[in-house]
């Protein structure tokens, strides 16, 4: 018997048919003694649903409230499986994230998981009841819902297993695993046997949806073991391995996203202080910058240039215009049509001419690339939107991650 988190995503409960197939896999679960905690997402297309609804009735929806409409979509789930398994004999109840008490940080939109109460879960568990945790949300300090950003019911999952020691995160979700890359995109990608814990957070933070997790405050560890898997296939998948000891490839998966939006200040005078007092207002309106660029100053001027979420471009570029008049910028430029392609590996770590083997695979494709940045594991690039898909399949030839060809010759 074990204690098992597990974790469906919005396509898995997408219709009333489905959450009753999730019953039905949950009921056999528990007939084999198991416990179980169930984090479900709202039904798939919900989220987005409510955003609409949202900027329909407000161009620039206040964070706050935006959060109370956006958790609504998983306490709709949490309910409906508890009616359903209910309804055939499994004994269950729902708790949304704040009745739990996953307590997090008031970043509406984006809250990082502090704490999170084990003792309801524990006596529900005690009692012989399946556990259903509405996923993506919590609850601040002051009472406030809270949401833990897109994809955040992935880590409510692996929050829950790593606070309750779970034996087990399964993620069922509707790819049978993490990939090389988004096997939507590219149609080789190669099922990934093991990670890095430390691969996939960068994975999921540089924009693969399989598995949305967040470092930091968040009491996920690395000793979590965690599966993904459809809900027609078993278990049996992705380890999360604290590190992997066997010879690592260089690169492991390709990451993506057109999650974000290039502001560009420029003509900006080239004193001491400046890039301070162009980012210090935009940190202070709780805005997360992530590519900073300062080009080579001429005639004592220089350009500055940063990304930011697409969903705060409007914002950031109302505090850089008040910037630019306060330091005598001469403009403010916003683009949204680019995407950031990233290469993550741990194997990085011991190989060089990675760098230049991305930008010679992009170059002999004409891909003009408009930032950099590097860490340890990964490399990202900032390009024209409309050479995402090429570049994610150029790189991933040029890696050597695309699967083998079948072999068409047998009948
Ligand atoms: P859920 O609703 O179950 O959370 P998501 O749509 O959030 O599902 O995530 C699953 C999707 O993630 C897949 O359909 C796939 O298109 C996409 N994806 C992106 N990167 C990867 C990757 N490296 N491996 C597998 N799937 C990926
Ligand atoms: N429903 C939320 C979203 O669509 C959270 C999740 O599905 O993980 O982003
Ligand atoms: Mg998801």
């Amino acid at each position: 018997m074990a204690l098992i988190v597990q974790k469906f995503g919005g396509t898995s409960v997408g219709s009333v048919e489905r959450i009753a197939q999730v019953a039905e896999k949950i009921k056999g679960f528990k007939a084999q003694g198991h416990d179980l905690v169930i984090v479900v997402s709202a039904m798939s297309g919900e989220t987005n649903r409510l955003i609409g609804l949202a900027r329909d009735i407000c161009a620039d929806p206040d964070q706050r409230e935006m959060d109370v409409i956006l958790s609504t979509g998983e306490q709709v789930t949490i309910g409906l499986l508890a009616m359903k398994l209910k309804s055939i004999g499994v004994p269950a109840i729902s708790y949304t994230g704040a009745q739990v008490r996953i307590e997090t940080d008031s970043s509406f939109g984006k809250a990082r998981i502090q704490h999170i109460d084990e003792a309801k879960l524990r006596a529900e568990l005690d009692a012989g009841k399946v556990v259903i945790v509405a996923g993506f949300q919590g609850v601040d300090g002051q009472g406030n819902i809270t949401t833990l950003g897109r994809g955040g019911s992935d880590t409510t999952g692996v929050a829950l297993a790593a606070a309750l020691k779970a034996d087990e995160c399964q993620i069922y979700t509707d790819v049978d695993g993490v990939y090389t890359t988004d096997p939507r995109v590219v149609e080789s990608a190669r099922r990934l046997e093991k990670v890095t814990f430390e691969e996939m957070l960068e994975m999921a933070s540089l924009g693969s949806k399989v598995l949305q997790i967040r470092a930091s405050n968040s009491p996920a560890n690395t000793t979590c073991h965690c599966v993904c898997c459809t809900v027609s296939r078993g278990p049996d998948l992705i380890t999360l391995e604290e590190d992997l000891s066997m010879e690592q490839p260089v690169i492991s998966g390709i990451a993506f996203n057109r999650d974000e939006a290039k502001l560009t200040i420029r003509g900006v005078p080239d004193t001491p202080g400046v890039a301070y007092k162009i980012l210090g207002p935009v940190s202070a309106a709780n805005i997360e910058i992530d590519m900073i660029v300062q080009n080579v100053s001429k005639d004592q001027t220089t350009d500055f240039t940063f990304t930011v979420n697409r969903n705060d471009q409007r914002r950031t570029e109302e505090i850089l215009r008040k910037v630019a008049t306060d330091i005598g910028a001469r403009e403010v430029a916003g683009d949204s049509a680019i995407a950031k392609v990233s290469i993550v590996g741990v194997g990085m770590r011991s190989h060089a001419g990675v760098a230049s083997k991305m930008f010679e695979a992009l170059s002999r494709h004409g891909i003009n690339i408009l930032m950099i940045s590097t860490s340890e594991i990964k490399i990202s690039v900032v390009i024209d939107e409309k050479y995402l898909e090429l570049a994610v399949r150029t790189l991933h030839s040029a890696f050597e991650l695309d699967a083998p060809e079948q072999d068409s010759d047998h009948i």
